[in-house]
């Protein structure tokens, strides 16, 4: 049996091209495109402007796939984690990726908030970051530019809320599913796709220097953060594997590249994980790797994960630390902490269902 398309894995472009090969009229893509983003139609059905022929022949033809929730967690600060069952198909297994719905007063500048959508891109990650949850079961698999997308269109109907923010912080790297992932960007930026301004999508990696070198050149939509954790290669290369075909002097010569095109500077992520990456002499390399580069530091309190070797700072700990690179002139924000008590929290993800996995 073969899938059917999913219209979801198509941009606007993709849809007029095949919906004129297929015999309607140039502007029908953008219609139907519009029913699938602005009007969140649920099947061609609903598409009401549409010749019922039309309709018809659609539904035999394609499909509109959104994402199975498997289940979803309301922690107490009110972010939701959200389970979603992956359908086996071309793309490989069912696996098991979650996303995180997080409600902000604020967001991390202290602008007015209202909901950031956490994305993932992989079920898994072949990173196999030393401190992250995400990393430790084996890779599952790469999700489709529809799987990125329905993250976003499940929560909201779920939720019955629209995001006005997106960080792609989720299971996986981005930049190792570089095609789908580009193409779900684009549709959430097209203004007559979900329309978020590229300020208002973050895409973090963890620093892959020939796709960010891609990324740069194709100009994603989009904001970029990059986890750093350390300005020293030796604790780097301990806490990111990656680091050692991906070093931090090469790596700067990208981001500043990024920074120069794109007229943006560039967030630096940095888990603060005590007796590791907290001490005085850390913060003082942070600042020297970062002198020349325009940028911001968001400091992320270490999110403890079970069976990893790698605890949080004291929160006095955490401040002196804030206010050593404050003095020193840097631009540095703490990330507030969401979700914790639903393992919903930054490099939570993915651990839980692995526990049951093994378990059951
Ligand atoms: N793979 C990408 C994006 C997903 S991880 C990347 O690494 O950037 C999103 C963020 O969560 C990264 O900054 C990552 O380093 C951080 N993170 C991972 N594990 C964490 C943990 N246990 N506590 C706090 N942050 C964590
Ligand atoms: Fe992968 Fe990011 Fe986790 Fe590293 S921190 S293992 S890159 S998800």
């Amino acid at each position: 049996m073969t899938t059917p398309i999913n219209f979801y894995d198509f941009n606007r472009e993709e849809m007029t091209n095949l919906l004129t090969e297929w015999g309607s009229p140039r502007h029908t893509g953008a219609q139907v495109y519009q029913w699938l983003y602005k009007k969140k139609a649920k099947g061609f059905g609903d598409m009401t402007d549409l010749p019922k022929a039309l309709r018809e022949d659609l539904s035999s033809k394609a499909a509109l796939s959104g994402l199975r929730l498997h289940t979803k967690q309301v922690s107490q600060d009110g972010t939701i984690k959200y389970l979603w069952q992956l359908p086996t198909d071309a793309m490989g297994p069912g696996a098991t990726v979650e996303s995180v719905l997080i409600p902000m007063a604020r967001d991390e500048e202290g602008q007015p908030g209202r909901f950031t959508a956490c994305l993932s891109t992989q079920a898994g990650c072949r990173m196999k970051c030393t401190f992250c949850a995400t990393g430790v079961p084996k890779f599952g698999r790469n999700l489709s530019t529809a799987e990125i997308i329905g993250q976003i269109l499940g929560m909201e109907q779920d939720s019955s809320t629209s995001f006005n923010n997106v960080v792609v912080m989720g299971m996986g790297e981005p930049m190792d599913n570089y095609e789908h992932t580009q193409k779900a960007m684009r549709i959430l930026n097209d203004p007559e796709g979900l329309g978020l301004g590229r300020r208002r999508i973050t895409v973090s990696t963890s620093g892959l220097i020939d796709h960010m070198t891609r990324f740069i050149k194709d100009d994603w939509p989009v904001s970029l953060a990059v986890s750093l954790h350390s300005a020293d290669p030796e604790i780097r290369s301990k806490l990111m594997p990656i680091n050692r075909s991906n070093p931090l002097d090469k790596l700067k010569k990208v981001m500043i590249d990024f920074t120069r095109k794109r007229r943006l500077p560039v967030t630096l992520e940095y888990i603060l994980l005590k007796d590791v990456n907290d001490r005085p002499e850390d913060a003082q390399k942070l600042y020297s790797y970062c002198k020349d580069l325009l940028c911001k530091v968001n400091l992320i309190r270490y999110n403890p994960v079970p069976t990893l070797p790698f605890n949080a700072p004291s929160e006095e700990r955490v401040d002196a630390f804030r206010e050593d690179l404050k003095k020193r002139g840097m631009r540095v924000f703490l990330r507030e902490r969401k979700g914790v008590d639903i393992a919903a929290a930054c490099g939570q993800l993915g651990f839980e269902n692995q526990v049951d996995r093994v378990t059951s």
